[in-house]
This record gives structure tokens, sequence and C-alpha cells, in this order.
């Protein structure tokens, strides 16, 4: 990675947010392919949080972070793929945020299986904003019950949404649809006061993300550089 590449994408954060007249939003690192040695490197330069999309990936990769110089570095790490609930039990011990859940039994797994020494597990729920038949996602007049049941959760904090809009080449049209979710969220803010994060921005959209009030932008190609293999 190049040595200023984080420092810049802080400064262009942060001043997109000011000319947009929003709030700075925090900046999840998704270290999906990359190795031990890239987080590593990232987070002794201060970055803390961290988006993976496999669990047995992250978990080994959690792992081997004890080999490398950024061991006993207290790191946040965040599930953004979509969770099996086979897979549930693994990732309600291992990370830190859930931005996944998209279905009551999610939410009864990962309350479930929240050790009661842990902190509660910060939980968004993933909207399948533009309705894409294939997307994960719950729709958006369901998210208001799933909260519900998420916040009668102890071992689980309710925090926010999260979406992914269907792609397009022009980060432009994307507008319509972060400003839909910014919507729901401010309803959902209404009713939760647990609530204060909007994941919504990548690294091709971050700036139409921040400028419609994104709370925090999932950024992986733009720090690392463009992945190996595809990824969905
Ligand atoms: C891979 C991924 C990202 C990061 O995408 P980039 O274009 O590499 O910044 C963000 N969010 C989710 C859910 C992802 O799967």
């Amino acid at each position: 990675m190049h040595e200023h590449v984080l420092h810049d994408i802080l400064h262009q954060l942060t001043h997109t947010a000011h000319d947009a007249g929003r709030p700075v939003p925090r900046l999840l690192a998704v270290s999906k392919t990359r190795d031990e040695t890239a987080v590593a490197n990232l987070a002794l330069k201060g970055q803390t949080a961290f988006g993976e999309n496999y669990v047995q990936e992250a978990l080994a990769k959690q792992n081997a972070m004890a080999g490398t110089a950024a061991a006993g570095l207290a790191l946040e790490w965040h599930l953004i793929g979509h969770l099996q609930s086979n897979k549930a039990a693994e990732a309600a011990t291992r990370f830190d945020w859930v931005q996944t859940v998209d279905r009551l039994k999610l939410v009864t797994a990962l309350a479930r299986h929240r050790r009661a020494d842990q902190a509660a597990l910060n939980v968004l729920i993933q909207v399948n904003i533009d309705d894409e038949a294939s997307k994960h996602g719950c729709r958006p007049d369901e998210v208001e019950a799933l909260a519900t049941a998420i916040a009668a959760e102890s071992r689980l904090c309710l925090r926010g949404l999260m979406v992914i809009p269907a792609p397009h080449d022009e980060p432009e049209l994307l507008r319509p649809a972060f400003r839909r979710s910014k919507q729901l969220f401010d309803s959902l803010t209404q009713t939760h006061r647990s609530v204060d994060t909007l994941s919504m921005g990548m690294s091709d959209d971050y700036a139409v993300a921040i400028a419609e009030g994104s709370t925090m932008v999932r950024i992986g190609t733009a720090l690392f550089g463009a992945r190996a293999k595809p990824q969905s």
C-alpha cells in the first residue's frame, strides 16, 4: 500500500463531508482477500475498524494477527457479508459488529450465542433498498419489525442500517437510493434511541453517499488496491 493512502482517504472523507455540510463518516477498511500483513500495516497507521465478508476468512485472519507487529492492538471487526444461520454462533462471538442482519432467525441466533462476558453485539439491519430480486437484505417495510426484535435482545445493540444499492457505472445514479436510505434511517432514529449508524458508500461512490448522509463508509479497493479475485 502506498504510504499516504490512508491519510489521503481520511482527508477526502473530511473534505467531502464539510463541503456537503454533513458529519464526517467513520471509515471501515474492507479487508476481504487481504492478508494479515496488509491489515497489520493499516492498523499500525491507526485504522481500527475492519470489514470482512466471510466468517472463516475473518477468523483465520484474526488468529494470524497475533503473529504480526499489530498484535495486541484493539481492532474492531465488522461482518459485512451475508451470514448463514449455521455460522451465526461463530459470528456472534468473534465480531464486534454484524452489518448484515436481515431476518428474525439471525436476530435470535446472534442473541443466543453472544457471550454474557462480552459487550452487546452491535448490529445493523441490511436493507435491500432497490428491491433487487437476487439481493440479500430485508424490504424497507420490514425494518421496523426487525428493529423491535433486536431492541428486545439484551445481548444485541441496534445501531442502524446498512445498504448496498443496485450498481451503476455512474455514482450519481445511486443518489436516489442513498436518499431513500437516509429517510429510512431518520425515521428509525425516531423510534430507537441507540440508532446512530448509516453504513453506505464504497470506493466508487462514497462521495455521493456522504453527501446524502452516510455515517460509515466501507472502503476496500481505494485503500488496498484492486482485489486479485472477484468477490460478490
Ligand atoms: C467488498 C465490499 C465493499 C468494498 O468495496 P470496494 O469497492 O472495494 O471499496 C463494501 N461493502 C461490501 C458489502 C463489500 O462486499
